[in-house]
């Protein structure tokens, strides 16, 4: 899990910026209807007809928001992408486009910049979107890597924040607090591996919850779904940050309040068993961890019978007036007032 110090190293002066851009960005092709002109002029071109347009972007710093020693380039390229689509989707949108900039260090050869954008590709071949831009230049330490998101929505499709009503179903999706266990997962064998580099990791018991981490997936399928059932969620928002923020978020936005049921919290057994491992509380997780790029949102309860039975759908809760504030009601029937600690509270 730690840098193979033996692989072929080319120095990326030996291309040039221009070169280096052309050898990472070869083999992408574009496919989008909407995307006119790609890499290779001053500025892209994109045509969305009478679509509206969803922009978003996020920058990843390495030692802040990665670490090389159990992150795989490949991955972090493909993570990279997915932490922005989930974005896309968030608004109910269909992503398209995506610009991916990089600043690097002469710490990395041409080749370990060859896996990252390996896995970059990987995700826009199986989301279909175009890369269509982005720059390259070096740092003075580390890897920085921002990626700039864009989609398409019909007006009347678009989902905010804000929509929530009083009485909406609050429904979530996929299971919860993987990606931040499957963390934890990989600090302990780093801190192991640091004593003792000899000791092969046995990570075969966690499999699911180290993919959260290092390989989630954006939910693409969750906007063409609804679609689907004919349900517009009143509001939405992706889960980047744990649940109990992301819940907030929509309360803020929505001025509303929520009851949340601990006992309705969907959580894979992986994350219940390394919890305990750990002896770490699965809803303190599920509600802090963050990083498990599932959708979080509020329907009106007339839609509820089209996503009653649904596997990919959890009703967790319902929303309340501003007034009554947002609450976890937990398995003992008390209610603890809902705070938005976010992941960083877990940072030691
Ligand atoms: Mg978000």
């Amino acid at each position: 899990m730690i840098e193979d110090k033996n692989q072929s190293r080319t120095q990326l002066e030996a291309l040039g910026e221009f070169g280096l851009i052309d050898h990472l960005t070869q083999a992408f092709k574009i496919t989008q209807e909407s995307t006119i002109k790609g890499i290779g002029d001053d500025a892209a071109v994109l045509d969305f007809a009478d679509k509206q347009l969803v922009v978003t972007t996020d920058l990843l710093v390495e030692g802040v928001h990665f670490d090389l020693s159990y992150m795989p380039l490949k991955h972090l390229g493909y993570k990279a992408i997915m932490v922005n689509l989930s974005d896309v989707f968030a608004m109910n949108a269909k992503a398209s486009q995506v610009t991916v900039s990089i600043a690097v260090s002469n710490r990395f050869p041409l080749e370990a910049l060859e896996a990252l954008y390996a896995g970059i590709k990987t995700a826009t071949d199986l989301y279909n979107v175009d890369l269509i831009g982005g720059d390259t230049t070096s740092s003075t330490s580390g890897l920085l890597i921002s990626v700039t998101a864009i989609g398409q929505v019909s007006k009347q499709d678009v989902v905010y924040r804000n929509g929530a009503k009083p009485n909406d179903l609050l429904v979530v999706t996929g299971d919860l607090g993987g990606a931040y266990m499957g963390l934890q997962v990989l600090e302990r064998e780093k801190a192991v591996f640091k004593v003792n580099p000899n000791n092969q990791p046995d990570l075969e018991p966690y499999t699911y919850i180290v993919e959260r981490q290092l390989k989630p997936e954006a939910r693409k399928d969750i906007p063409v779904l609804l679609k689907e059932l004919g349900v517009k969620p009143t509001a939405m928002i992706d889960i980047s940050d744990g649940l109990s923020s992301e819940i907030l978020h929509i309360c803020k936005e929505s001025g509303v309040g929520c009851d949340l049921y601990e006992n309705k919290i969907p959580l894979d057994p992986q994350v219940i068993t390394t919890c305990e491992e750990f002896q770490l509380d699965s809803t303190t997780v599920a509600l802090n961890g963050g990083e498990d790029y599932e959708l979080l949102f509020t329907i009106s309860q007339e839609d509820f019978p089209k996503i009653k039975g649904n596997p990919n759908f959890t009703v967790i809760g319902y929303i309340t007036e501003a007034s009554a504030g947002a609450h976890l009601v937990t398995r003992a029937d008390t209610k603890i007032a809902l705070k938005a600690q976010g992941w960083k509270s877990f940072e030691k």
